[in-house]
């Protein structure tokens, strides 16, 4: 099975782990504040915290930030559930903008959800593909509005001519799950150049404490540990590594499938680091496109080994936790690519050997397809 997402683990990560382990140290300690230095220095932001999820720093920004009950977050309904839930977990209304052909909220969509109530903008870079980043500043400078980038599939993509990283334009937010770009087991961060959020995310993320056992406030125990930093420091010197191969898999797919009929390949954006390679599977020539096509190439893919995901089957507003907001058939757009997605391979484990056999196969079906049809 050639499968959709394989984390690359070396002996120098183990090495790491191990020694964290010798150390004694198992919790937050020196490691976690080691990485998330390192970390920040490479996003380009004075401070970064790490927490023991992505979804545990989305939640700890957005209440960085203030954000709660009575409140409006504009966000996108394609994305994973993790992102209109740390919304929710903070008591303010997750609000979707529709999406553009880049699969990233757009922001024409974003000026159009402005309400009075509005407090925030949260895009997602999906894919790792970086939303109109210089857009969604200006709109949020102009409505005085929080700008929180879910980067948790973005690490190392950049935006526009000046190669700015995806999370050091607002607070960024960052996931370390195995099969993202880089990996610390389970774990996230949270970028900024705040230093006052930073100082709140600090203390939400560890029982609202300033100093050991002064409460400030009502926090979490949603901390990092020393292992997973151990893990994650040696991640994050190889992610420039990680994301060429991601971008050398993406062209190579691309330079073949764009010239099926039936298949949508993924825009190249220079700063694109292919957290999945998404395609969209649409009807060719008199034979139903959507939804029924490509979950028969999903099971055609499967029994030739070829693994794939969709990304995501379900919009965010049509999940059954949130059909009660009525964003239904407001978002067309990500309605229609929910049925049209389809991710292929695409990490650095992928051999060209692996990127050729999946071409062929994928050749081989959309012609047999339309063989047989017409
Ligand atoms: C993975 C992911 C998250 C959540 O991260 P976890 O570490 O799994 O909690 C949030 N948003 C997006 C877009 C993600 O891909």
């Amino acid at each position: 099975m050639i499968p959709i997402a394989k984390p690359m683990i070396g002996s120098v990560e183990i090495d790491s782990v191990v020694e964290a382990m010798r150390s004694g140290g198992l919790a937050q300690g020196p490691r976690v504040q080691a990485f998330e230095e390192q970390f920040a220095g490479y996003i380009g932001v004075s401070h970064a915290v790490a927490a023991s999820s992505g979804t545990a720093a989305l939640h700890v920004a957005l209440l960085a930030h203030g954000i709660g009950e009575g409140d409006e977050v504009v966000t996108t309904p394609f994305s994973f559930i993790a992102t209109a839930n740390a919304v929710l977990f903070t008591g303010a209304r997750p609000v979707f903008a529709d999406i553009g052909e880049d699969y990233n909220i757009d922001s024409e969509k974003i000026m159009q959800a402005i309400t009075p109530k509005t407090k925030a903008v949260l895009p997602v870079h999906l894919y790792g593909r970086p939303a109109e980043m210089k857009a969604i500043e200006e709109i949020a400078e102009d409505h005085n509005l929080a700008l929180i980038e879910d980067a948790c599939q973005a690490h190392g993509a950049t935006c526009g001519d000046d190669c700015r990283k995806a999370g050091s334009f607002g607070t960024g937010v960052f996931s370390f799950y195995p099969t993202k770009n880089m990996t610390t087991g389970e774990g996230g961060m949270i970028t900024t150049d705040n230093p006052g959020i930073a100082k709140q995310a600090r203390m939400l993320r560890d029982h609202g404490s300033s100093r050991r056992y002064v409460h400030e406030m009502l926090g979490f125990n949603l901390r990092m540990t020393d292992i997973g930093a151990a893990i994650g420091m040696v991640q994050l010197k190889k992610l420039d590594q990680f994301n060429s191969a991601r971008r050398m898999n993406a062209a190579h797919l691309t330079g073949e499938l764009k010239h099926v009929a039936g298949i949508t390949t993924p825009d190249d954006a220079p700063g694109h680091v292919f957290h999945q390679y998404t395609v969209r599977v649409a009807g060719v020539d008199g034979i139903r496109g959507g939804d029924c096509m490509r979950d028969d190439l999903v099971a055609h893919l499967g029994e030739k080994w070829i693994g794939t995901g969709v990304y995501y089957p379900i919009p965010i507003h049509k999940q059954p936790l949130y059909r009660k907001l009525g964003f239904e058939d407001s978002v067309p757009v990500a309605e229609r690519f929910a049925d049209e997605v389809l991710s292929l391979p695409v990490h650095p484990a992928v051999s060209e050997a692996d990127l050729d056999y999946i071409i062929e196969t994928m050749k081989e079906y959309f012609e047999n397809h339309v063989e047989v049809k017409l």
